[in-house]
């Protein structure tokens, strides 16, 4: 039995309750190297297996589950923030499907959300946005034409862009294009819940030299809107909002 695990976006205790469960009493562990904490792996029993995934091809990650599964071992996937974002885990269930190999998928907390909490903000307010677009650049794999960011950007609600900061230039010149206004508010946060936090806000105007003086080339969040912009002081909590469960103070 195989399974996909959500580790979180960095602090060992952003796993879920369930994932840590099967974590604990896994046989082997299959961990992406490069932004899964290791310090997971000390809540694994005794003589538990480890193996970092991150030289690793498809096929030898698929051919040391087989071999691990044929053994009856459980074996865990662990995969940063949650495994349904791109967590590359498509590609290895089809492989383990072709197999005839059993699994499931634990789902965790994504670093798009542990950014923006790192941020004090909500992606969603009233009045301002209600809408959150996940995306990224393309790189050496390709985004949909009609998933432009510029494209995306017109919408002008909420964005969270991964894997997209080591070309900071090129996200700030589709997004100016898109928003239409190169005051729209943007924070970069790198390595959200790590020890190494860092938190960069600013606007599409000044943000690209910000992000290049603090020397961030990889691992952060670029979450754009005017969700950024506002004060903690939410409408929903206010006297004079009315909804279902409340009568609006006069
Ligand atoms: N499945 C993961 C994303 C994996 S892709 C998730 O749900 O978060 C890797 C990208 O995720 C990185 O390039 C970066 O954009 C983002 N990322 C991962 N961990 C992060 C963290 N702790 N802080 C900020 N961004 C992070």
């Amino acid at each position: 039995m195989v399974y996909f695990i959500g580790a979180g976006p960095g602090d060992v205790d952003l796993i879920t309750v369930k994932g840590r469960k099967v974590l604990e009493g896994a046989d082997v562990v299959i961990y992406a190297g490069s932004l899964v904490s290791k310090e997971h792996l000390n809540f694994c029993k005794e003589g538990a297996i480890f193996i970092d995934s991150a030289p690793l091809t498809l096929d030898e990650i698929i051919e040391k589950i087989k071999k691990y599964n044929d053994d009856d071992k459980i074996i865990v996937r662990l995969h940063t923030g949650d495994p349904t974002i791109y967590g590359a885990i498509m590609e290895q269930m089809v492989e383990l499907d072709k197999l005839g190999i059993k699994y499931e998928v634990i789902p965790g907390v994504s670093s798009f959300t542990a950014s923006c909490a790192a941020l004090k903000r909500e992606f969603t307010v009233p009045e301002i946005s209600q809408s959150i677009i996940i995306t990224r650049l393309s790189g050496r794999t390709p985004v949909p034409e009609s998933e432009d960011l510029e494209l995306l950007a017109r919408h002008r609600t909420a964005m969270a862009i991964f894997l997209s900061v080591q070309n900071i230039e090129e996200v700030v010149e589709k997004l100016i294009r898109g928003y239409g206004d190169e005051n729209t508010p943007v924070a970069v946060v790198y390595k959200a819940t790590w020890r190494d936090e860092k938190i960069i806000t600013g606007t599409l105007k000044d943000i690209s030299d910000k992000v290049r003086e603090v020397g961030i080339k990889s691992t952060a969040q670029i979450l754009v809107g005017n969700f950024l912009n506002l004060s903690s002081k939410s409408l929903l909590y206010s006297k004079d909002f009315q909804h279902a469960f409340r009568e609006a103070k006069r």
